[in-house]
Order: structure tokens, then C-alpha cells, then sequence
């Protein structure tokens, strides 16, 4: 996968791109990220990117140009099939777990990220396939949101994360939040492992894991369950955790 990012601020991806999982990713040639500043593209003699609102009202808005010739020149470099342009703004589809594993089937991903108090609306409507929000709070640019995406998205590459880090059961992946984790020591400061983990009964163990977990999404994020297909021992054992 090629991701492309559109900033005014590149230096605020260095330790995120270069840190972990995300630098070992590009490492093992899964992804390759290119951070460009688009101020490099604006066409006038100041590099001025943003400019007074059409008719007043307090903030800058980022001019049309400089990011449809960023992204035009994107496209061609890659020369690949249509990227998809993706846009962080606090309007946008509110980002998920299935939208982090749509985005991850794509070959080329270029973000747009904003700042001031927005884009021109052609930019929406002309450059853009993608409006992503991470979450109902406004932020003071899209950088922190084009971070939160990219490492969602790349964590799902294949080859990224070994088997024992396997995304499959991550919460949200399977519909459900994800129960809870224990490790050494069994007995720490009085508090102890449940015997059920130290029994090495695996099938047992499993049980109690997809139990955990209906009871960690009932009492969490009842929503989920709305859209969950519970398989019959699912129902029962989501009744049982009800009576608990
Ligand atoms: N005036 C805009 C509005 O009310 O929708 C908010 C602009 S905000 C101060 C500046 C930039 O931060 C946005 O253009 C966007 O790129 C980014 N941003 C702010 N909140 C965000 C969020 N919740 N998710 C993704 N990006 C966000």
C-alpha cells in the first residue's frame, strides 16, 4: 500500500510514521508513506494556502488550488488505478474498525489534512472520495486524525503484525469487545488469575473468553450486540451472563 498525506505540518508524522509497528511496516515493504507539504504547491508568489471567507466571518479558509494540484500530481506519480482521497474532518463518516479494514484493501490512500476553520467546499465535492471523523470533538487539525487512520489501517496489512498479534479477535473485529487479559504472576498482591486459565482445558478456556467477552460488550456497548449474529450457544451463554 502507497499513503500519501497532504500537510501543512510534515514534521508532526516523523515519531509516528518512525516509531513501532507503523516503522516496521514500511520496513517489511507492506507500506510505503511519502508526508508532502502542500504549501510546496500553492501557485502564488507568498505560498499563501488559505484566504478570507466568501462573504466574511471570523477564520481562514484553505484555497482550492494548491490541493487539487497536490493531489493531481500525486495520482500521476503513482500512475496506479483512482486512490482513494480521504478527508479528516470533524463532518466526516464517524471512523470505525470496518471502515479501517475497507481502507486496507486499497493500494493508495492519500489524506488531506486541514487546518483553520476549513476547506473551500470544492474540495469536498471535486477531490475528496472519503469524509473521515474520529470522534464528536473538533480538533485543531487533521494531522492527529490522519495518524489515528494510518495506524488503524496498516496494523491490518497482511504480514504487519505476526500471528501471535493477529488482529482477527481484536475488539470490534468480531463484533464484540474483546475479554479481558491475564499473565504472569497467578497471584499478584492477593489478586488472582480466574482457575479457569491455569486449568489448560482449552476448550473450556474459550468459553469463558467468548462469555467475558458478551459480558464485557453487554455492560460496555449493549449497542453492539444489536447488529451481533449470536450463534445459538452465544444466546444461551448471553443469558446466563444476563442472570450474573
Ligand atoms: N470549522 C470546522 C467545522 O466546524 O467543521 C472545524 C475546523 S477544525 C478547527 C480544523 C481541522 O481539524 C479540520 O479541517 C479537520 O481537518 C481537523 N479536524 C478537527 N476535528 C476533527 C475530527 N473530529 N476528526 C477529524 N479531523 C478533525
Amino acid at each position: 500500500m502507497k499513503i500519501d498525506v497532504l500537510t501543512l505540518f510534515p514534521e508532526m508524522f516523523a515519531g509516528v510514521l518512525g516509531s513501532s509497528i507503523l516503522k516496521k511496516a514500511q520496513e517489511k515493504e507492506a507500506v510505503s508513506y511519502n508526508v508532502t507539504n502542500f504549501r510546496e504547491f500553492a501557485d502564488n508568489k507568498h505560498n499563501t494556502v488559505d484566504d478570507y471567507p466568501y462573504g466574511g466571518g471570523a477564520g481562514m479558509v484553505l484555497k482550492p488550488q494548491p490541493i487539487f494540484d497536490a493531489v493531481d500530481a500525486l495520482k500521476k506519480e503513482a500512475g496506479s488505478k483512482e486512490p482513494r482521497v480521504v478527508l479528516l474532518c470533524p463532518q466526516g463518516e464517524r471512523f470505525s474498525q470496518k471502515k479501517a479494514e475497507e481502507l486496507s484493501q486499497e493500494e493508495h490512500l492519500i489524506f488531506i489534512c486541514g487546518h483553520y476553520e476549513g476547506y473551500d467546499e470544492r474540495i469536498r465535492t471535486h477531490v475528496v472520495t472519503d469524509e473521515i471523523s474520529i470522534g464528536d470533538y473538533v480538533l485543531t487539525g487533521g494531522e492527529l486524525g490522519a495518524m489515528v487512520v494510518i495506524d488503524s489501517v496498516v496494523r491490518l496489512l497482511p504480514g504487519v503484525l505476526g500471528n501471535e498479534e493477529s488482529p482477527i479477535k481484536d475488539s470490534f473485529s468480531t463484533g464484540l469487545l474483546e475479554h479481558p487479559h491475564y499473565t504472569r504472576p497467578a497471584d499478584f498482591r492477593g489478586i488472582k488469575v480466574p482457575d479457569i486459565l491455569l486449568s489448560g482445558n482449552h476448550a473450556r478456556i474459550e468459553e469463558w473468553r467468548t462469555k467475558e467477552s458478551l459480558r464485557r460488550t453487554l455492560t460496555r456497548r449493549p449497542d453492539l450486540l444489536e447488529n451481533y449474529p449470536l450463534s445459538e450457544k452465544e444466546k444461551i451463554w448471553l443469558e446466563e451472563v444476563k442472570k450474573d
